[in-house]
């Protein structure tokens, strides 16, 4: 396994840490990082404000599954989205 720098190994606790999922001595860690690095601390807040924003979100109205006409008018739109974009993966100069 290679060698993870601190910032990515922070990064890659952040979820968990947020969750509180993890054990205190690497929350701990996770702090004292968070303390020096600007940088991970800033993807902590937006990381934060992220899951405060999925965890506020409740659908008043569950999402019917699409009907097979409207997804199949979906899927035209789509195609025509695609059709007009000037450049796509497969159409690039
Ligand atoms: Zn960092």
């Amino acid at each position: 396994m290679r060698h993870l720098s601190a910032c990515e190994q922070v990064t890659a606790w952040l979820s968990d840490y947020l969750d509180e999922d993890l054990d205190t001595g690497t929350a701990a860690e996770v702090e004292k990082h968070l303390r020096v690095c600007v940088r991970c601390l800033a993807l902590a807040d937006s990381l934060r404000r992220t899951i405060e924003v999925c965890h506020a979100y409740e659908p008043s109205v569950k999402p019917q599954p699409l009907h097979p006409s409207a997804r199949a008018e979906l899927e035209r739109a789509w195609q025509k989205t695609l059709a007009a974009r000037p450049i796509g993966p497969n159409r690039g100069t």
